[in-house]
C-alpha cells in the first residue's frame, strides 16, 4: 500500500518564512497561488511581461512580477507552464537565477523523469501533483476541503525536502484529504499511460469507434453520440462515486448482462498487448522523444490530427446536440447571459447553436 500522509503529518512551521514563487497562472498556476495565499504562505506569481493572466492575477490580489525578478526572491520555485515549455524556461528563466539550496517544485513528473530540464546541483526538487484539475483544486479548498496529492522527491540537498514539499502539499489542500508518497518515475509512467491507453487516447477511440459503427450500419448520428458519447459521463459519474460494480448495481440487468458478456470481445487481449506497446514507449523514452521533436519542429503533426478531427461527423452532430442542454452553454460560458430555449427544425434537423 502507498504511503499516505495527512495534514497531521507535517510540521506547521516547515514553510515558515519562506517565500514561494508560482511560475505560470494556468489552470494548476491559479489554484496553487491562491491556496498557498489564503494558507498563510508569501507567494509571488511569475508571469512572463506579455502575459494574457497578468490583470487577472493582480485582481486577484496576488504579487506578479517577472519569472527572474520572482525566482530571485523564492526560496520554493514552483513550476506551473506546459510541460513541453519547460525546458526552455528552465534553461532561460530560472536556472541562474536560483537561490542557493532553493526548493525547485513541479506538479508532473515529465520534464526531470526524461531529462528536459536538469535542476542544479545544489537545488532541492520535489513534485506535488494534484490528482484534478486546477479549478477543482481551488474550489475544494475554498469549501474547506482538499484533493488528493502525489508527493515525490528527486533530490535532497537540505534534507528537509520531503517535509517541505509535504508542507507545500498540505498548503494548497492536500493534507486534509490525502498525499500519496510516489516517484517521478512512477508518477511520470503511470500518468502518461492513463492518459494515452485509457483516459483520453483509448476513451476517444472507443467513443468515435462506436459512433461509427451505428452510422456506417445507417443509424441516426444523433442517436449515435446520444448513445456512445453523451451517455459516457452517466456511466462515468457512477464509475468515479462508486468503482465498476457499484456502477453496473445502478444500471439495468439488460446492460449489466450485456457488459459482462461482450465487454471483453470489444477490449480482449489484442487490446492489453497494444496497451504493452504503448507503456514500452513511455518506459523507454519513445514517447517523450518523439513528442519534445514534434514540439520543437513546430507541432506539425499534432495540428494535422487536432483539424482532421474538428471536422469528424461527432463534432457536428454533438455541437448541435448540446445546444439542447442550456446547462452545458452554461457550463461553458459562466458569464453568459442563459440561452434562450434551442428551437427544433424538422426539415433541417437544426438546432439553435449557444
Ligand atoms: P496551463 O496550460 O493551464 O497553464 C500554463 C501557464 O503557463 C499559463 O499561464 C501560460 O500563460 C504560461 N506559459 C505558457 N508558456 C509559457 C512559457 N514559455 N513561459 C512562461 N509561462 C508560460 O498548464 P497546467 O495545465 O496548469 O499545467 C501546469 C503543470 O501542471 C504541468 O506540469 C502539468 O502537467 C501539471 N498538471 C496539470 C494538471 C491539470 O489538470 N491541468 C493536473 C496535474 C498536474
Ligand atoms: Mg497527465
Amino acid at each position: 500500500m502507498m504511503k499516505t500522509f495527512t495534514e497531521r503529518d507535517a510540521r506547521p512551521d516547515a514553510l515558515a518564512g519562506m517565500t514561494v514563487a508560482v511560475i505560470g497562472y494556468g489552470s494548476q498556476g491559479r489554484a496553487h497561488a491562491l491556496n498557498l495565499r489564503d494558507s498563510g504562505i508569501r507567494v509571488i506569481t511569475g508571469l512572463r511581461r506579455e502575459s494574457p493572466s497578468m490583470n487577472e492575477a493582480r485582481n486577484e490580489g496576488l504579487t506578479v512580477m517577472d519569472i527572474d525578478a520572482a525566482v530571485t526572491q523564492a526560496d520554493i520555485v514552483m513550476v506551473l507552464v506546459p510541460d513541453e515549455e519547460q525546458a526552455r524556461l528552465y534553461r532561460d528563466g530560472i536556472a541562474e537565477y536560483l537561490r542557493p539550496g532553493a526548493y525547485l517544485g513541479f506538479a508532473h513528473g515529465f520534464s526531470v523523469h526524461y531529462g528536459t530540464v536538469t535542476p542544479r546541483e545544489d537545488v532541492n526538487v520535489f513534485m506535488v501533483a494534484p490528482k484534478a484539475p486546477g479549478p477543482m483544486v481551488r474550489d475544494e479548498y475554498a469549501a474547506g476541503r482538499g484533493v488528493p496529492c502525489l508527493l515525490a522527491v528527486h533530490r535532497d540537498v537540505s534534507g528537509h525536502t520531503a517535509e517541505v514539499g509535504l508542507a507545500y502539499a498540505c498548503a494548497i489542500g492536500g493534507g486534509r484529504a490525502g498525499i500519496l508518497q510516489t516517484t517521478f518515475k512512477e508518477e511520470t509512467e503511470t500518468d502518461l499511460f492513463g492518459e494515452q491507453a485509457v483516459l483520453c487516447g483509448g476513451l476517444s477511440a472507443l467513443v468515435s469507434a462506436g459512433f461509427e459503427t451505428l452510422v456506417e450500419a445507417g443509424y441516426a448520428p444523433e442517436m449515435a453520440y446520444f448513445e456512445c458519447l453523451h451517455e459516457v459521463k452517466l456511466i462515468v459519474d457512477l464509475m468515479y462515486a462508486r468503482g465498476i460494480e457499484g456502477m453496473r448495481a445502478g444500471i439495468s440487468n439488460t446492460a449489466r448482462f450485456g457488459d459482462y458478456t461482450r465487454g471483453s470481445r470489444i477490449i480482449g487481449g489484442t487490446t492489453k498487448t497494444a496497451m504493452r506497446g504503448v507503456l514500452k514507449d513511455i518506459q523507454s523514452g519513445a514517447f517523450a522523444e518523439e513528442w519534445i521533436k514534434e514540439h520543437e519542429a513546430g507541432k506539425p503533426r499534432f495540428n494535422t490530427f487536432m483539424n482532421a478531427w474538428k471536422i469528424h461527423p461527432i463534432e457536428s452532430v454533438g455541437k448541435r446536440l448540446r445546444a439542447l442542454m442550456p446547462w452545458l452553454c452554461a457550463a461553458a460560458k459562466p458569464t453568459a447571459v442563459p440561452p434562450v430555449s434551442p428551437k427544433w427544425n424538422d426539415d433541417e434537423m437544426k438546432f439553435r447553436v449557444c
